[in-house]
């Protein structure tokens, strides 16, 4: 970098300008936004800069600037539009020690003007030392579009609310009352009802700010449901929209994470099976760590957080650090895929009981009672089944189980890429192979999707072959 960009305070202060033509008068024009008296000296000037100081917006001196006239300025700008006048100007800077910039001349200059987006007092300087003016202009123009117009009065009001803002309580409620304001509820109050509306909003925020520091430090772990977002609960829609970190694992989808407030922090701490992971001890000393700085921690976990979310671990953590907590109940895998398939998880007369079985866990693939589960009638949703299902198969038909057993396989339920495979038990991995099952499933044993058990009354020997055109595999 061999140009900084810093703030100059030109209050109170001169800058001279040499040149009183077209090139003089495009720096005046911007050197007027600014607090610094403007001399301008040039013997022939142009009719507007003879107009600008008949106004009193400028002092025009009607002669070439000399080294005399250097005594006390801030600045010169070297703006004739004559290199060899230009240079002479430079000469008399560089003697006097006054900082000097020679138009279109990088090299000669002492410091550059940058390209400038301007909501005073809110300023953005852009500069590519020469190398690039029209990068400059596209990013001018793409933070000019970003910038609301009315940012500098948001500023301004905010400057004045400084000192009821210093009276509230430190840290992180602070940070979110002013986060808040500019993002969305000053903008929003603004358009609505102009400066007052916007004092009063702040008003607003700091009342809440107030009441807000009693929550310092909270964790919400939320069940962030299958996938589809409006099977989110409305108290994880809230929470989502004012957490300061959200820390969410890999199965929660992307249309979740974009109710989390604009300025949320957003950490992934995904477990992909086979892949990196992040351990569950450093998951934990992530949530702690966050929730210590004060921060309203939401911990976001697909379906519910209680159904194979290692919740104990975590709510164990917290307690040991002393930490709040509260636990937001989600739409697990079993129900959101149940409703996919039309059936009912309990039904009089067909099963009274639904067991809930995992196909996996960190051991590799799990023991469950067999013998039960081969009974005629016995009903289980099985989680992280897809790598297990032929282990689950051979273990449920050695104790007994009939091959014709109906099963069905719920994946990405709930989400756009929902597929439902029916099948039998005796031919349960071949479905999955021939449905490319991959992605995360729930496997009912008992329960046949409802189309395929008015199928089956009709349709006999082959409901799965049969359903194919169906639309259900
Ligand atoms: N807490 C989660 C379960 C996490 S364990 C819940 O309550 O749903 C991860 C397993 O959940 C996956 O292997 C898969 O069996 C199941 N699962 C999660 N999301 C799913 C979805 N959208 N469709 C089908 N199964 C899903």
């Amino acid at each position: 970098m061999r140009h900084l960009p810093i703030s100059l305070d030109l209050r109170d202060k001169v800058i001279a300008i040499t040149g009183a033509g077209a090139v003089a008068l495009s720096k005046t024009r911007l050197l007027s936004k600014t607090e610094a008296a403007l001399c301008v000296y040039g013997s022939e000037p142009a009719a507007e800069f003879v107009r600008l100081a008949s106004e009193g917006r400028l002092r025009l001196v009607p002669r070439p600037l000399t080294a005399h006239d250097l005594m006390g300025k801030a600045l010169v700008y070297a703006a004739s539009g004559d290199a060899a006048e230009d240079a002479r100007i430079v000469s008399l800077a560089r003697a006097s020690g006054v900082l000097c910039n020679a138009v279109d001349n990088l090299d000669a200059s002492d410091f550059l003007t940058p390209a400038i987006v301007d909501r005073d007092p809110v300023t953005v300087a852009i500069g590519t030392e020469g190398c690039a003016p029209v990068l400059a202009r596209q990013i001018k123009a793409e933070v000019e579009a970003r910038l609301s117009p009315n940012l500098g009065i948001l500023a301004r009001v905010a400057e004045r609310f400084r000192p009821q803002a210093a009276a509230l309580p430190g840290g992180s409620a602070r940070r979110r009352l002013w986060s808040r304001f500019f993002a969305d509820v000053g903008p929003r109050a603004l358009d609505n009802g102009g400066e007052p509306a916007a004092w009063r909003a702040l008003e607003t925020l700091a009342a809440a700010a107030q009441s807000e520091e009693s929550k310092a430090g909270h964790v919400h772990l939320v069940g962030a449901g299958p996938g589809d977002p409006e099977l989110l609960t409305l108290k994880a829609r809230r929470l989502l929209h004012e957490a300061d970190v959200v820390i969410y694992d890999r199965l929660v989808s992307a249309q979740v994470l974009e109710l989390a407030r604009r300025e949320a922090r957003l950490i992934s701490v995904g477990k992909t099976p086979g892949g990196p992971s992040w351990k569950q001890d450093d998951i934990n000393a992530l949530i702690v760590a966050e929730a210590r700085t004060g921060a309203q921690v939401v911990r976001l976990k697909s379906g519910d957080p209680g159904v194979y979310g290692r919740l104990d671990e975590e709510m164990d953590a917290l307690d040991a650090a002393g930490i709040a907590f509260s636990i937001v109940p989600g739409i697990t895998a079993a129900t959101a895929a149940a409703a996919s398939t039309k059936v009912s998880l309990t039904r009089r007369g067909r099963n009274t009981a639904l067991r809930i079985l995992t196909g996996h866990d960190v051991n590799g693939f799990v023991e469950h009672d067999w013998r039960a589960l081969a009974l005629p009638g016995a009903t289980a949703a099985i989680y992280m089944g897809v790598a297990a299902a032929k282990f689950l198969q051979g273990r449920l038909l050695m104790h007994g189980a009939s091959p014709a057993t109906p099963l069905c396989v719920v994946e990405n339920a709930s989400a756009p890429n929902q597929t439902i495979t029916a099948a039998t038990l005796g031919d349960l991995s071949e479905q999955m192979t021939a449905a490319g099952v991959s992605g995360p499933a729930i496997l009912f044993l008992g329960l046949a999707p409802r189309r395929a058990l008015a199928a089956v009354a009709t349709l006999s020997p082959s409901p799965t072959t049969a359903l194919a055109a169906g639309g259900i595999r």
